[in-house]
């Protein structure tokens, strides 16, 4: 009998607890900085993503949003990082497609993409330009497929590592040339660019958050964009179609999660959060200065960004299985 009222007791104690506990500990957060994990390097266009979407959010979380870049392995030692962390909304990680294709592409990772985080909600979806250092031989299109084709010995491909947008985007180029080219990997592609602009990796595909300043600063060639329409920004740029390589198209889209396990009050108000930032005009502005937009209001859920990342993981899997890359 003594047992039984101690077990219930336990049970009440516990249940009062957690109804009280909750929803104090979701009315003070934030209660300190807030954490954002970039998993590539500062200077980059993830990055730049992340900082406006982190001022943003300081501004209505009213703390401040503190960007970390945690670079290396093609965006997986920054997701890992997010993964194993505290559940407790001070440490988030903003990621783009790479979340999904490195579900494939490694065939072992130190924690699970659709199980080890909580998605808060998607961001943007951004295009990626065909670009090469300034003095490339190539003027368009149908020549630089024929100078890869021809020059696949010297010919070098900068990207930020094996699950990054950028080896996505070259793989699909290399295998819809058929040649293989060396790639040159980079813990993001804000340093690739700085050696694109020095002339020392001939060419790459990054996001437009990266190159529309160097393209319209004439510091770099751009052969294509890589969305079914033009963008409007880079209003003289034709898209992969017209430029002669159909069937390539690959936006790159962002989200935002948090470790699993992550209170769901938390959650919620990081995605309240959120949906403010891609209210704000000078995201808006910077966004669409680089080429892109907020994703609506209704897409910056966590259910839109579960949603998605489970079809997306599914989309590439057999892409990237037909390629057959893989990293260990
Ligand atoms: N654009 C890079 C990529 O290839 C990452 C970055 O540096 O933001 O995924």
């Amino acid at each position: 009998m003594k047992t039984i009222i101690r077990t219930i007791l336990i049970a009440f104690t516990a249940m009062f607890a957690s109804l009280s506990v909750s929803p104090t500990f979701a009315a003070d957060y934030p209660a300190k900085p807030v954490t954002m994990v970039v998993p590539y390097a500062a200077g980059g266009p993830t990055d730049t993503v992340a900082r406006l979407i982190a001022q943003a959010m300081s501004n209505d979380l009213k703390q401040q949003v503190l960007v970390e870049n945690v670079g290396g392995a093609g965006g997986t030692i920054g997701a890992s990082k997010v993964a194993h962390a505290a559940p407790d909304g001070y440490t988030l990680l903003l990621h783009h497609i790479g979340q999904a294709t490195s579900a494939t592409l490694y065939r072992k990772l130190p924690y699970s993409v659709l199980d080890d985080f909580a998605p808060i909600g998607l961001v943007t979806d951004v295009p990626m330009t065909i670009v090469a250092r300034k003095d490339f031989p190539p003027k368009d299109m149908k020549e630089l497929i024929a100078y890869v084709k021809a020059n696949k010995d010297k010919v070098t491909y900068a990207n930020a590592g094996i699950g990054a947008a950028s080896h996505l985007c070259g793989m699909l180029f290399m295998s819809a040339i058929q040649t293989q080219v060396t790639t040159v990997p980079y813990k993001g592609t804000g340093p690739a660019m700085n050696d694109l602009l020095g002339g020392q990796v001939d060419f790459m595909c990054d996001q437009t958050t990266n190159t529309t300043s160097q393209i319209k600063g004439g510091k770099i060639k751009v052969y294509a964009v890589t969305t079914k329409t033009r963008v409007a920004s880079l209003p003289d740029v034709p898209t992969t179609a017209e430029a002669g390589l159909p069937a390539f198209e690959v936006g790159v889209w962002h989200g935002l999660y948090a470790p699993k396990g992550t209170p769901k009050p938390v959650i919620d108000r990081l995605s309240k959060s959120l949906q403010a930032a891609l209210r704000d005009g000078n995201v808006k502005q910077r966004f669409a200065d680089l080429g892109t937009e907020p994703e609506p209001q209704n897409r910056a859920t966590p259910e839109a960004l579960r949603a998605h990342l489970k079809a997306e993981v599914e989309k590439w899997a057999p892409v990237i299985k037909a390629a057959g890359v893989y990293a260990d």
